[in-house]
């Protein structure tokens, strides 16, 4: 049993200990998972609004069982690269989300000096780009750049988040694939080679030796690259992975030329490399699994033309990604023990939440997921819950259902209604 107070985890007892004047939530045979944690989503809010937004994200994160995001520092205008951009995204999330959120701060070419403030504002940590982001409003940035940034980010002792692909090895892909179909899935994977992953972290690693700073890789998606992270840790270098569960789910044979929806970078690959990823989380040279969450209004997906070249890349799963993740995971052998790891425990870690959200233990906030791991569902639009319904994961059979999440004690989200309201806060502290 789970004693909440308020809006805390007093205690965890046995049945019978229940206080005499507690009121009791049966939850019958669903499972209790802690309150997930997705610190990779793409909110856009302001200045993009119309691919997604706080009230829309929020709302799909509640569905799919999160209680808590972090906010990347792109997409949005203007990225979140001062203080003053901060505080213009915080006047725009201001009594519209469903589930707490925080902030990423973003490293661009020419804002080394707004780090340090930052990380003063309550940023969560940052993020840079090693290759073009693909969007206006945010700059990649090159290895020179990055060592004027990184004696202030260690300073900050806050984590640094990479898009870790290098231009390299993709222009000369690129180069090489001039004149190739752009609707087939094989030109736009072999344009982003496991090299480009590979030789960005390898340099992000000698970097992290150098600078003495918190690296955290996002999206991974090579397995190649897993035996140099092994090493990396073994050595005792404060280095962290994620993936994500397209990565998990989708394989590069089964994707249709033209199906733009799979679309994402780096790019989702072969059936082989996915299963190097399941046996990384096995042994834990991956730490989480979280949503890069990146929707954009239908028509930037291109979808009629199918031209993998034009169309945006980014993957929306947000109210998905629980049953995504959980449908792979059981047959693979995993327990939700794993999921909730993957999905909370280790997120909130990397935002600085370790002692408050992530997990159900005495003294952390009560966000909790009420989930029922036989049940299997169709993913339909209305079960997306994001601005735009489209997702590559539309029509799939998944196994898993969230009936309802709890943000602090209450239900933000209860059988497909969402009771609570804009209660999520901004976590700062
Ligand atoms: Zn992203």
């Amino acid at each position: 049993m789970v004693v909440v107070d308020g809006e805390k985890i007093r205690a965890v007892v046995p049945l019978g200990e229940v206080p005499r004047d507690a009121e009791v939530h049966d939850c019958g045979q669903a499972a209790l998972l802690p309150g997930l944690v997705d610190s990779h989503v793409h909110i856009n809010e302001p200045g993009r609004t119309e691919w997604e937004g706080f009230a829309t994200a929020t709302r799909a994160a509640a569905a799919g069982g999160y209680s808590m995001l972090v906010d990347m520092p792109l997409n949005c205008l203007p990225g979140t690269n001062s203080v003053a951009a901060l505080e213009a995204k915080r006047r725009a999330a201001a009594g519209q989300c469903l589930v707490d959120w925080a902030a990423w701060g973003g490293v661009v070419h020419d804002n080394q000096a707004d780090i340090e403030g930052l990380a003063a504002a309550g940023v969560r940590g940052f993020k840079c780009f090693l290759v073009h982001p693909g969007v206006d409003g945010f700059t990649m940035v090159n290895e020179r750049e990055l060592r004027a940034a990184l004696p202030h980010i260690a300073r900050t002792g806050l984590p640094l988040l990479v898009h870790a692909e290098l231009p390299g090895p993709i222009d000369a892909a690129t180069e090489r694939l001039a004149g190739a179909d752009c609707r087939r899935y094989g030109t736009y994977l072999e344009s982003r080679p496991d090299e480009a992953e590979l030789a960005a972290i390898r340099m992000m690693l000698a970097l992290c030796r150098e600078f003495s700073f918190r690296l955290h890789i996002v999206h991974l998606a090579t397995g190649r690259a897993l035996e140099e992270l092994r090493a990396a840790r073994a050595e005792g270098l404060a280095v962290s992975v994620e993936t994500c569960p397209h990565y998990l789910y989708l394989e590069a044979e089964n994707i249709p030329d033209g199906a733009t929806l799979c679309k994402c970078a780096p790019p989702v690959r072969g059936r082989e490399n996915r299963e190097k990823l399941w046996q990384g989380l096995r042994e834990g040279v991956l730490d989480m699994v979280v949503t890069d969450h990146s929707p954009c209004p239908p028509a930037m997906k291109r979808l009629e033309e199918g031209n993998f070249r034009t169309a945006w890349g980014g993957i929306a799963s947000l109210s998905v990604a629980l049953a995504v993740v959980w449908t792979e995971a059981e047959r693979r052998g995993f327990g939700l023990k794993d999921v909730a790891r993957w999905m909370a425990e280790g997120p909130a870690k990397l935002a600085g939440y370790g002692a408050r959200k992530g997990k159900i233990a005495a003294g952390y906030d009560a966000d909790l997921v009420v989930f029922d791991p036989e049940g299997v569902f169709e993913v339909t639009e209305e079960r997306l819950h994001h601005r735009h319904g489209i997702s590559p994961y539309l029509g799939e059979k998944l196994r898993g259902v969230v009936k309802a999440t709890y943000l602090r004690g209450t239900a933000a989200f209860d059988e497909g209604r969402f009771p609570g309201g804009a209660a999520g806060r901004e976590m700062r502290g």
